[in-house]
């Protein structure tokens, strides 16, 4: 076992460490390396049917089509940029319309077999209504994303994704597809996840990097090296923060396991990405039932998915039942990292860099608070690792100084040089000037669950 300071050495095998089982590391071999012209075909195979589907069962699509001046004309995939985008608060319009299913739900109300609830991070709280095949759908993308992360069912997955309301739930289903053993908790319950740990219950540890930090946090303070002995394995999820470096570098040292990431998008799929073993970013995992797009973040032309490209993810359904989305906006901005892999994935590789919502300008340079993060935590022990934006007004400009407010832990409340040095070091790496604000953690808020990387105050 590493000493508690190190951290892992990079990941070369496709495999997790101490994984040696002789199952195929990709859950779908066939669709999750074929060439990117058999995936297109797929495709655009599959969206044929989706497309007659929506113009028939969805009044909101039909009614937004005909508005969009397409009317009967089908439109194949090649075209789709002929389409409107759809916003969240066009689907939450939709719902408004007539609830409670609204008008984009395309099955009798019978068919819908589960429901889930949006957290209302960006207005009020919506639903989210699912068949019977698209939970088996949901369900299978996942497993390609979880099993893309290096679980196998011979691990045993402490899972602080709590069953409802959010899609989160949804992971419950993945792990018993995956054939894994479970061991549920409730989201910000740090006691049964230490207690967990510490008593080797589990090998793999599903949290927001949020909690992760925290656990790992509380870890390192402790008098003992109370580390899990059985832990090999950290996923993230639910917001940025798995990969940014000093945040993942913190949670391998402290917990003695590598990290990878997952990421879902509420409306179109809970897990739709998955960072292999060789930890370059996330996987997309939805190959044949959601295609994806990335636009301009300006113009919201399209652009060509090729690495390096930084642009905001769009999301259509090609089987979805119940409530399909086209030309979905999902409001996170990415990087794309790369377009094959060692792990023989063919899709390509992302990092979220942060919700378009929380990005911000400063003398018109774009700033992501994920990119403030990745400062901020190199700054530990003398500070937890968290930290947000204060924004002020609607607008999307910020004057300098940029005001930052960042957690320290109780035993340096009076560490009177670390705002200053936090200052230099964002002003150096960031080009902009900031004011920090020093919190301590007793006064941050929540650590159990997701940390909002901007708030607005007046
Ligand atoms: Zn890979």
């Amino acid at each position: 076992m590493e000493t508690r300071s190190g951290s892992n050495p990079p990941q070369t095998s496709s495999r997790l460490r101490g994984d040696d089982c002789n199952r195929d590391w990709i859950w779908e071999r066939e669709l999750e390396t074929a060439s990117a012209a058999d995936a297109l075909a797929r495709a655009a195979a599959v969206w044929e049917t989706q497309f007659s589907r929506l113009v028939e069962r969805s009044p909101f699509y039909a009614r937004r089509f005909r508005e969009a001046g397409i009317g009967q004309s089908r439109v194949g995939l090649a075209n789709i940029a002929q389409l409107p985008f759809t916003t969240k608060d066009d689907l939450k319009g939709a719902i408004d319309e007539e609830p409670p299913f609204g008008t984009n739900v395309c099955v009798p109300p019978g068919a819908i077999k589960r429901i889930y609830q949006t957290s209302g991070t960006a207005g009020a709280p919506s639903i989210i209504a699912l068949s019977s095949a698209d939970i088996q759908t949901w369900t299978g993308i996942g497993a390609r994303s979880y099993y893309a992360t290096g679980i196998h069912d011979h691990h045993s997955v402490l899972t602080s994704f709590g069953a409802g309301p959010f899609v989160a739930g949804h992971t419950h289903f993945v792990l018993t597809r995956l054939g894994v053993r479970a061991v549920p908790v409730a989201p910000g319950d740090t006691d049964r996840v230490l207690f967990s740990l510490r008593s080797g219950l589990a090998d793999t540890f599903l949290a927001t990097p949020s909690f992760a930090q925290y656990i790992a946090n509380r870890l390192e303070q402790s008098e003992v090296d109370s580390r899990s002995p059985a832990l090999v394995h950290v996923v993230t999820g639910g917001e940025p923060g798995g990969g940014i470096p000093a945040i993942r570098d913190h949670i391998q040292a402290a917990l003695g396991a590598t990290v990878t990431e997952v990421m879902g998008i509420g409306d179109v799929a809970p897990s739709l990405f998955g960072e292999c073993p060789h930890q370059e970013g996330m996987h997309f995992c939805g190959t044949g039932q959601v295609w994806p797009e990335l636009v301009d973040l300006d113009t919201r032309e399209a652009m060509v998915i090729e690495t390096g490209a930084v642009g905001e993810m769009v999301y259509t359904s090609l089987t979805r039942e119940a409530m399909p989305v086209v030309r979905f906006l999902g409001g996170d901005v990415v990087r794309i990292e790369g377009t094959s892999c060692p792990c023989g994935r063919t899709s390509f590789r992302m990092r979220c860099l942060g919700r378009r919502d929380d990005m911000f300008i400063v003398r018109g340079v774009n700033v992501y608070p994920s990119a403030i993060l990745a400062v901020v935590g190199e700054f530990r022990p003398r500070v937890t690792g968290r930290a947000r934006v204060v924004r002020q007004g609607r607008g999307v400009s910020v004057q300098p100084p940029v005001p930052i407010e960042v957690e320290v832990p109780p035993e340096h409340p009076a560490d009177v040089s670390l705002a200053g040095q936090l200052e230099d070091a964002i002003r150096s790496r960031l080009t902009f000037r900031s004011r920090i604000a020093l919190i301590p953690e007793s006064a941050f808020g929540e650590s159990g669950y997701k940390t909002r990387l901007s708030v607005r105050r007046e």
